[in-house]
């Protein structure tokens, strides 16, 4: 079986939604498809705020219900002949009432819990999902909707749910061997508790509810088809130069998308791995692209020595201090335990030989939960002054270079706090891996953009400088010059990549 994930913007509405038609047509004329779908674009972001909306008071929550019900309604008219329409114009319209109720409360109530957020959202992969059912039904293939909340199975964490994979992977084999369609069309990132009450998989979750299928079922691949021809060695929206990465092993797509690659959701990359199905990162919009492969090992020879650059945002840097810490065991420990104590996310890490200070990189929600939790597990030590109070830096990001290549090549962390260094970005601290797949810098906020495109210019433009020559009349002289020019081109060209690989 093949497995394809559509993304928010790739079944935006009508029009694109007919792109993914064409698309999963190709893979049913090869052999069984299940494809997972996103909430058609923005409307996950528009269930949200109205939830939002309502728990703070604001009425002006029903506009944006009257958006939401809008855009499904115009998706069913576009898309289903109109003899078959009213099931799913009603279809809309209750779910649409059943939000707008929920919503009502919310607002009566004054009250948003985490479990009400993932009832409201979950209706965006609901809705898309037996839209874009419909479509196919009307198409006359032979297609099976399956609400994903059967089959995986979370802990109770609304938000943000562990998958149970036991269970899941059970329901899941189990449902496929049971049914026998030529598509399945599945709603992504929703999945429900043990007790049947809906969470949902993190921000982002459906390429995870697709990887989660892909690796359960063993599907021979797994497509992530997006609104990028792949992923790419920057963020495209930091840099007009990043170019799309051909081919990348698991281990640097997981790295790139941990440090902040949007284009795929972090956990997404482990189940897939464990059973090594190839994963392909692919446009709706251009089809035709190549796309990015990911798989379990790329050769060496095969592409640059720094895979990619990704950056986080929001970061706060909180720092351990104080003489009282020299030699003494354990100190670590109990950092880590007080922040894992309040279930606080650990980014980087990085501890001076001089064991005088610890620096921990963690998201800037957590900043006073941490505060907190590592005053008081170290209070007897700032009392006798042997430890000084929880230090923290805020504005600050952090960018990395990702590649297996760079463990045999010297000089790539040189070159790239030089670079950084050069255009006045000031590093504020620094982690490598042992593993030496990524190098990673603390930096303040304003200068990311500055920063990736230093960093992408230092390893992976080239090195051809870009002079601009003014000559005014081409007589003897300057004629003799531009011909001299165009018969160096080459030379020159060569020139420029052989100083590239010398100093790489
Ligand atoms: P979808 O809705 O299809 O899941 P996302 O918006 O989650 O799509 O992810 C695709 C977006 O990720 C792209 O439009 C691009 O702006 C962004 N992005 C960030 N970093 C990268 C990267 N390294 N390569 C490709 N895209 C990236
Ligand atoms: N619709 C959800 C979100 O916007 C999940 C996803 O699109 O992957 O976060
Ligand atoms: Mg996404």
């Amino acid at each position: 079986m093949q497995v394809l994930k559509f993304g928010g913007t790739s079944v935006a509405n009508a029009e694109n939604i007919n792109r993914v038609v064409a698309i999963v047509k190709e893979s049913v004329a090869k052999g069984k498809t299940a494809i997972v779908v996103s909430a058609l674009g923005g409307i996950t972001d528009l269930l949200l705020e109205a939830a939002s909306q309502a728990a703070e008071g604001t009425e002006t929550y029903r506009e944006k219900l009257v958006l939401i019900e809008q855009r499904h309604l115009d998706a069913v008219k576009l898309l289903i002949p109109v003899v078959q329409q009213s099931k799913y114009l009603s279809l809309v319209k209750k779910s649409c009432n059943e939000i707008e109720d929920i919503c009502n409360g919310i607002f009566l109530l004054r009250e948003l819990t985490p479990r009400s957020k993932d009832r409201i959202a979950s209706y965006g992969e609901w809705l898309s999902s037996q839209i874009i059912a419909a479509k196919f039904i009307a198409e006359g293939l032979n297609v099976q909707w399956k609400d994903s909340r059967e089959l995986i199975i979370t802990n109770s964490s609304f938000t943000a749910a562990e998958v149970f994979f036991g269970e899941t992977n059970k329901n899941i084999n189990a449902y496929f061997a049971s049914s026998d369609a030529s598509l399945y069309i599945l709603p992504g990132f929703i999945a429900a508790d043990n007790s049947g009450i809906t969470t949902t998989l993190g921000r982002g979750g459906s390429d995870f509810s697709a990887a989660i299928i892909a690796a359960a079922v063993k599907a021979s691949v797994l497509e992530i088809w997006t609104d990028v021809s792949g992923m790419m060695t920057a963020d495209p929206r930091l840099t007009n130069n990043a170019r799309i990465i051909p081919h990348i092993s698991y281990q640097e797509a997981m790295e790139l998308s941990h440090f902040g690659a949007k284009v795929i959701y972090p956990p997404t990359i482990q189940p897939v791995m464990g059973k090594g199905i190839p994963v392909w990162i692919k446009n709706t919009f251009v089809p035709a692209d190549k796309g990015t492969l990911i798989e379990a090992v790329v050769s060496e020879k095969d592409g640059d020595i720094v895979r990619g650059i990704s950056s986080i945002n929001n970061i706060v840097l909180i720092s351990l201090e104080g003489s009282g810490m020299i030699g003494i065991p354990g100190f670590s420990k109990r950092l880590f335990e007080a922040l894992s104590s309040e279930k606080i996310n650990v980014i980087l890490i990085t501890q001076s030989s001089s064991e005088h200070s610890i620096c921990v990189g963690i998201d800037a929600v957590w900043a006073e939960k941490a505060k907190q939790a590592v005053d008081s597990a170290f209070a007897n030590e700032i009392a006798l002054e042997k430890v000084e109070p929880l230090r923290i830096e805020t504005e600050l990001s952090i960018v990395a270079l990702v590649g297996e290549n760079m463990k045999s090549h010297t000089g790539v962390s040189g070159r790239m706090f030089s670079a950084m260094g050069k255009n006045g970005v000031n590093v504020r601290a620094i982690a490598q891996g042992s593993s030496e797949k990524n190098i990673s810098a603390v930096i303040a906020t304003k200068d990311v953009r500055k920063a990736i495109n230093v960093l992408h210019e230092e390893f992976f433009e080239t090195t051809y400088k870009q002079v601009n020559l003014f000559i005014t009349g081409t007589g003897n002289v300057g004629a003799k010059l531009l011909a001299q020019l165009q018969q160096q081109l080459e030379f020159l060209k060569t020139f420029a990549l052989a100083d590239k690989y010398c100093r790489a």
